[in-house]
């Protein structure tokens, strides 16, 4: 799967060649997966292509999904209409369950008021009438509890296959926001994150947002290679997670920038949190056990600011990215607070700097 063979004269059974590469790694002869095999052999999207090649020959649907779920937007949808309708049909299930239940009992409380009737219109109750109604009842009794316990059974196995369902919606959504290569969340989860700040009156004043990225990354791709470097990425982005506190939400942006977002009565507090992330990675051996090479050291810039100095996320974003490139302008391997009047400075600067 790591070379991508285009279709020729010679090489015509494009397809029998991929549902023979998905049969003998194991994958599940399914339409999307189909569509990302197709993708990484035709080599269109190379990306796409290294994605697939990292999972080696022991892919799970859920690695598929994720790769799916980031490269071709409508396998989302897919999903999310597959489990739909099966929603629907359990949901169906159950409700006629419930209208024959209630069918069942309306027409046993119909024979109780019968047969009622009937032994209040005799005077005199022979004990052969009673034994009848007897009889009658324990058997309209019978055939109700059996049809209860029939549609209790039904609504169970269809409760238990609806959870089911959703337990593979919370699956695949948590794919869906989770970053494949650092595990941390990615860009939705951020922008989904983001934009709830300014839905919180109460938190907004006391929250943060700091945007950080690796210096000189691409020095670490263009000496040791890209696999390397994806290596030193996911290293990165476990210092910065182990160092922040729980509560803080961390993701994965961009390619080298990460961001966090974080509860803070002070920016001092904000400065804290961005400075010890900053001060362990720099402290951080990139050492490679068996060839001894040092990748090190590797350093992060850091810009940050409170949610109360924007109006939106749109602005808090810009904010902290000035911030950041504030950072990056003054030597990089530094912690950044926006303030008010950097603006002017630095935009100047910052495009200097994008040159
Ligand atoms: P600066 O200090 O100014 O941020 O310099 P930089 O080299 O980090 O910045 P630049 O934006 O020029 O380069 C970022 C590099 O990050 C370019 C790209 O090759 C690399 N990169 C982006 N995404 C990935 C990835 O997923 N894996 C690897 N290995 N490299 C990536
Ligand atoms: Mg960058
Ligand atoms: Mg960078």
């Amino acid at each position: 799967m790591s070379t991508a063979i285009a279709p020729t004269a010679h090489n015509p059974d494009v397809a029998g060649q991929i549902t023979y590469a998905m049969r003998s790694m194991g994958i599940a002869p399914i339409p999307r997966n189909y569509e990302l095999f197709y993708e990484a052999y035709i080599g269109s999207n190379p990306a796409l292509t290294r994605a697939l090649a990292a999972l080696g020959s022991s892919a799970t649907q859920e690695e598929l999904d994720a790769i799916g779920a980031k490269y071709f937007p409508h396998h989302a949808s897919r999903v999310f209409d597959d489990a739909h309708a099966r929603l629907t049909i359990g949901l169906d299930t159950v409700l006629r369950a419930l209208r024959q239940e209630q069918a069942t009992l309306q027409s046993y409380n119909r024979l109780l008021g019968e047969t009622y009737d009937n032994i209040s219109s005799r005077s005199h109750n022979s004990a052969e009438l009673l034994r009848g109604a007897i009889d009658m009842l324990t058997a309209a009794t019978g055939d109700t509890m059996a049809q209860g316990e029939k549609t209790v059974e039904n609504v169970v196995q269809r409760s238990q296959e609806m959870d089911q369902v959703r337990k593979e919606l919370d699956e695949y959504k948590r794919i869906a926001n989770t970053d494949a290569l650092t595990r941390l969340a990615n860009r939705r989860a951020f922008e989904d994150r983001l934009a709830s700040i300014f839905d919180n009156r109460l938190t907004r004043p006391t929250t943060a947002l700091v945007l950080a990225d690796i210096d000189h990354f691409k020095r670490i791709n263009d000496t040791f290679g890209h696999p390397v470097g994806d290596k030193i990425l996911a290293t990165v982005a476990s210092v910065i997670r182990a160092r922040a506190r729980r509560d803080i939400f961390v993701a994965r942006v961009g390619g080298e920038e990460f961001a966090l977002i974080l509860e803070a009565t002070t920016i001092e507090e904000v400065a804290t949190v961005c400075e010890r992330i900053r001060h362990t990675l720099e402290t951080t051996p990139f050492k490679n056990s068996r060839t001894r090479v040092d990748y090190g050291p590797i350093t992060l810039s850091l810009g940050a600011c409170m949610a109360s100095e924007a109006v939106d996320s749109g602005e808090l974003y810009n904010k902290a990215d000035l911030a950041l490139y504030c950072a990056k302008n003054g030597g990089r391997n530094c912690c950044s607070i926006y303030q008010e009047g950097m603006q002017k400075d630095f935009t100047k600067s910052w495009l200097i700097y994008k040159n």
